[in-house]
């Protein structure tokens, strides 16, 4: 079957090429490649150099050569595991070419005797002889251009070879249709770029060696990241329809502020006026309000929410762990007192006749305010008028579960995604494109900015008087270990084993929580730490996220090295929440690594959530970054918002003066890049 040079072969499975039968199409998929354009960006990573061609007294141990021989002896042993052997010579010398798992017949077609081959592959030392094991290549004296030359290497996964793969990847590349350019004359121009076409294939090709520094790799870069920002655009369009909203009211507002044991800062008051000038305006609303842990982000939500609520609006409020929604769940039925509002609670652990119970009352508009996990995006949940949803640490869902979630509520509906991993300039652009910020930069008054310490291990039980003296001033602590039980794969720190050892000295006045606690156990203890009959809760990182004990101040993180820096973070930003002084001693193990190091430096340093970030996203580079990885989504195939920073900022305002006409132009590119059916 010969490959038509059309557009449409690129979107057929790669069964449809030759040589890829159900066996390989399975390798394939493995590596994530099921169409045939997905082969297309999966570059070469580095290069195979096989155009040395050497004698048989050239060899060097360990390198890839080319060499010219005569097969003169087969040795097939016939021994299960034992290799079999073929003896072959040049006029300098003698080199066994060894196969393991190979069929005779095979053998004597590939090396017939007494005539001279081409054979490439890693040279070894076995046993006073030279030999080559499953040579990568063989051919026939005239073939000699198949294989002598310098050739692209690429990821590989077990069961697929090099020669194999490159003979799929070859029938793409040198099948590639011509595409309409779908950039400006004067991009082109100025960034010296090539066409599609030989950009892609100029990145496959020998030449580039596996590099990324070249423009033809900038190129499709950038075509990605237009690709991206289109959608995003697009998106927000599809968001900021009008709307009709009948009324909009401040009493319950007023009433909460009058009731609050604390004054809002100025930028809450700031944030609430943003929010309220958007759910007022006849434009839905589609912001996402950033604060560092601690900023207060939870009482901006529950206020502008009774706005919408007393505008005889359904409104809900998801996030993403149970013990958050549930703290959320207690926070606004403390607010909302007396004020006549009905409050539910939806989790995945509801058990199911309330869950029936609810569905219905959600379904009739008796339920003013939701408050839930995962679950409240889930279909069978249906709002009778929802007018606004805020969603709480929102890069821990997907982009797709963002948006069911906000759909819910049909284009009347306003949505606020919150975050308090704070995110970086370049990276906001990237996910969201350019929609509405706002941000809580002041911290509360009364809070004092943590106090970072570090201590080596050996150390540890210096800790003790510490915490003795922490317990005495009626302080509660947290202790966080990497790991639920001991391993023998990793040298950290467990909660149970921490735990016990805590216990024999703290006895009752210890507490223990992990993800593979019951839902009904781990309640207890919360609320056992709340009341304060624990004072010290040994913890993984379930307590990463948002959840608020005002009363703990000191927190302990064992293997500090093992965490990344937002993620240290977040851990420490679940002390100091009240008035008093918080505390954060990160143990690390000897022989930490310069990254380590520096992580920690900067810890103690600062206690600046937007600049913390910007250095994580700087040392571990983008998708890394705490939450982001979680959410399982891989949001480019090329572009890096932290490596081609030049580029997403070019980019913003590229995309700022392409005219809606030539939208169209980008449709193809669109879908290569598989964004085609987000739109949709
Ligand atoms: P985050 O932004 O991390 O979600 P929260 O909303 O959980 O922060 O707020 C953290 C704590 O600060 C809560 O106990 C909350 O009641 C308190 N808080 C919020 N705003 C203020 C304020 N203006 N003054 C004092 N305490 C506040
Ligand atoms: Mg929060």
């Amino acid at each position: 079957m010969t490959l038509i040079k059309n557009k449409i072969f690129l979107f057929e499975n790669v069964n449809k090429l030759k040589g890829v039968g159900g066996k390989i199409s399975n390798y394939l998929r493995s590596k994530k490649i099921t169409k045939i354009k997905d082969l297309i960006w999966d570059f070469p990573y580095s290069y195979t150099d096989r155009s040395n061609l050497a004698k048989l007294d050239q060899l060097e141990i360990g390198k890839v050569l080319t060499i010219k021989v005569k097969p003169t002896k087969y040795n097939f042993p016939r021994i299960r595991n034992l290799p079999n052997k073929v003896i072959c010579e040049d006029d300098k010398g003698k080199i066994n070419i060894v196969f393991f798992n190979s069929r005779e017949n095979y053998i004597k077609k590939v090396l017939p005797l007494n005539n001279w081959v081409v054979v490439s592959g890693k040279i070894n030392y076995f046993k006073k002889n030279y030999q080559i094991t499953n040579p990568s290549y063989i051919e026939k004296v005239e073939g000699i251009n198949k294989i002598q030359k310098i050739i692209p290497k690429y990821n590989l996964t077990e069961g697929l070879t090099e020669k194999m793969y490159r003979k799929i990847i070859d029938q793409v590349i040198t099948d590639l249709p011509d595409l309409n350019e779908w950039h400006d004359e004067s991009i082109i121009k100025q960034f010296k770029f090539d066409s599609w076409k030989f950009s892609i294939q100029k990145m496959h090709s020998s030449s580039i060696k596996g590099g990324t520094n070249n423009k033809y790799f900038k190129r499709l870069v950038l075509d990605e990241i237009i690709s991206n920002l289109i959608i995003l655009s697009k998106n927000r369009s599809i968001i900021k329809t009008k709307k009709s909203r009948k009324i909009f009211d401040n009493s319950i507002s007023d009433n909460i502020f009058k009731n609050l044991s604390f004054e809002l800062t100025q930028d809450q008051k700031k944030v609430i006026h943003e929010i309220n000038q958007d759910l007022k305006s006849d434009k839905r609303m589609f912001r996402i309000l950033q604060g560092d842990v601690g900023s207060g982000k939870t009482i901006v939500s529950l206020i502008t929410l009774a706005n919408v609520i007393r505008a005889g609006y359904q409104t809900s409020l998801m996030a993403p762990t149970d013990i958050l929604a549930k703290q959320h769940y207690e926070l606004s039925k403390k607010i909302f007192d007396k004020m006549n509002i009905k409050i539910d609670y939806l989790s995945g652990k509801t058990d199911p006749k309330k869950r029936k119970n609810i569905l219905e009352k959600i379904n009739s508009g008796e339920i003013n305010l939701l408050i839930g996990t995962h679950s409240l995006f889930q279909k069978k949940i249906e709002f009778k008028n929802l007018g606004y949803v805020v969603i709480d640490e929102q890069h821990k869902f997907g982009v797709k579960q963002r948006m069911d979630f906000a759909q819910k509520g049909g284009k009347n509906c306003d949505v606020l995604l919150m975050s308090a991993t704070p995110i970086p300039r370049t990276m906001m652009l990237s996910l969201y494109g350019d929609m509405d910020v706002s941000k809580l930069i002041q911290k509360p008054k009364a809070r004092l900015p943590i106090q970072t310490f570090s201590k080596p291990e050996k150390k540890i039980i210096e800790l003790i008087d510490l915490i003795k003296k922490n317990i005495k001033k009626n302080n509660q602590i947290f202790w966080v270990c990497p790991l639920i039980k001991e391993s023998k794969l990793v040298n950290y720190s467990s909660v149970i084993k921490r735990y016990e050892w805590l216990q024999n000295i703290f006895k009752d006045k210890v507490g223990i929580i992990h993800g593979a606690i019951k839902k009904d156990e781990k309640d207890k203890i919360l609320n056992n730490f709340l009341n304060k009959k624990i004072k010290i809760l040994v913890s993984t990182t379930v307590i990463e996220v948002g959840i608020d004990f005002p009363n703990a101040n000191l927190i302990i993180i064992e293997n500090a090295n093992k965490f990344g820096l937002a993620q240290l973070h977040q851990l420490r930003g679940r002390v100091g929440r009240g008035l008093k002084q918080g505390m954060c001693i990160l143990l690390y193990k000897e022989n930490l690594s310069e990254n380590s190091i520096k992580r920690i430096k900067i810890l103690k340093k600062t206690n600046d959530g937007f600049l913390i970030a910007e250095e994580d996203m700087k040392m571990r580079g983008f998708g890394d970054i705490i939450g982001f990885q979680q959410s399982g989504e891989k949001f480019f195939k090329l572009a890096d918002p932290v490596k081609h920073e030049d580029l997403f900022i070019f980019a913003e305002d590229y995309i700022k003066n392409i005219q809606q006409k030539d939208i169209n132009k980008f449709s193809f590119l669109l879908k290569l890049f598989d964004k085609a059916e987000i739109i949709n």
